[in-house]
């Protein structure tokens, strides 16, 4: 098959992770005979060095006209004093909206070598760490009017009901091919858009009749998160609740650079990154994960170009190398070998073989 992958590098760590996933892509192409070409975007931070914007429309069009998008992280301290409506994030907004990808799907699974790595006590890691956080994506108070007057600043967040209820059948569906439990997160005893969520998770309940449906306060679900996370099989939740839940439960899993994810709209043109950002703090020093990215790529090729098997490759060779006792800084335990961001790429590709 033939797919041409749009490729934002970013800002940060961004460059490093993604040449390591696209080594681990090209492996992939090899083994199975496939070809994917690499057209690359400008977006974030280098983009408003190169362009004064960080998203140009002829970038955004790059990206809505491809197989699908892959991308490492935006944004710096060196942009943290533009303007709002200019910040390299603003960026990454504008691509998730102009895609239309609405539902964003963060795994939060526990690799069994990795239990060491967690913060969590070991009693409460054994008991299983598997779900995933289906998140709102371009919807509630990141989309909501933004605006400072004087001393005073105001951040809308507004849902309808046919934006809750499109994410709410993905967070159904989503249970329906795990273990049938969903868990849905809001703040309705504060929020009349939380009340509206909760209304429309119950009348679609009625729909799925064999899910499970629970009701959750946010504040409560980020307790959960670290006192029971075997609890939970999907939880499905607004924009800004998903992106603090998932940071969470992806620090639970060992690192944040572990954990990939996928957002999709409605079509099968999806945008895959990691879940975490530019890491500007440890920018071109070689020692960031790349797995993080390299899993988004696996899930690029399993939901955007339905090729399960290649998937299954990446994910059995991010296994193998983990078997072999390699880790990154930040997932470095005692009797482990420390690598570098580009050797764990190579490592990778190595133990990737054709199932
Ligand atoms: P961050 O996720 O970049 O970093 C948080 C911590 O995790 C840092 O200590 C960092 O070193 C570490 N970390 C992150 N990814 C890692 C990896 N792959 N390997 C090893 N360690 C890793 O969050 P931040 O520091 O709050 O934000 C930095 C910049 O990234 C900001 O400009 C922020 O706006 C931006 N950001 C971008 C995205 C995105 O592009 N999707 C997401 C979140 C934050």
């Amino acid at each position: 098959m033939v797919k041409n992958i749009a490729v934002i590098r970013g800002d940060g760590i961004g460059p490093e992770i993604v040449n390591e996933a696209i080594k681990v892509l090209d492996k992939v192409a090899q083994a199975y005979g496939h070809t994917f070409n690499y057209t690359d975007v400008d977006m974030g931070g280098c983009a408003i060095d190169k362009y004064g914007d960080p998203l140009p429309v002829s970038e955004l069009q790059k990206c809505v006209e491809s197989d699908s998008v892959l991308l490492g992280a935006v944004g710096g301290n060196k942009w943290n004093d533009v303007p709002g409506h200019m910040r390299p994030e603003k960026g990454l907004l504008r691509l998730r909206a102009g895609m239309g990808v609405y539902s964003n799907n963060r795994p939060a699974k526990i690799w069994p070598q990795l239990a060491d790595a967690s913060p969590l006590k070991k009693s409460i890691v054994e008991q299983g760490i598997d779900f995933i956080i289906v998140r709102e994506l371009i919807g509630g108070i990141y989309f909501g009017e933004h605006k400072t007057e004087g001393d005073t600043a105001v951040d809308v967040l507004r849902y309808s009901e046919s934006e809750i209820e499109r994410i709410g059948r993905i967070g159904f569906e989503t249970a329906r091919k795990r273990n049938k439990k969903l868990c849905s997160v809001e703040k309705s005893n504060v929020l009349d858009s939380s009340r509206l969520w909760k209304n429309v998770m119950h009348r679609l309940s009625a729909e799925y009749p064999d899910i499970e449906l629970s009701d959750m306060l946010v504040d409560n679900c980020a307790m959960q998160i670290v006192k029971n996370p075997a609890q939970f099989d999907v939880v499905v939740t607004e924009n800004m609740f998903g992106d603090i839940l998932s940071d969470e439960a992806s620090m639970i899993t060992g690192s944040i650079g572990m954990i990939p994810s996928s957002s999709l709209g409605a079509t099968t043109c999806g945008l895959y990154e990691p879940i975490h950002g530019s890491a500007p703090d440890i920018a071109g020093k070689d020692v960031a994960n790349p797995i993080g990215t390299i899993l988004s790529a696996a899930m690029m090729l399993r939901f955007s170009f339905d090729m399960p098997n290649e998937a299954d490759a990446i994910e059995n060779a991010v296994s193998k190398y983990l078997d072999a006792g390699y880790r990154t800084a930040d997932i470095m335990c005692e009797g482990m070998t420390l690598v570098g961001c580009k050797q764990c790429g190579d490592l990778i590709v190595s133990f990737l073989t054709k199932e």
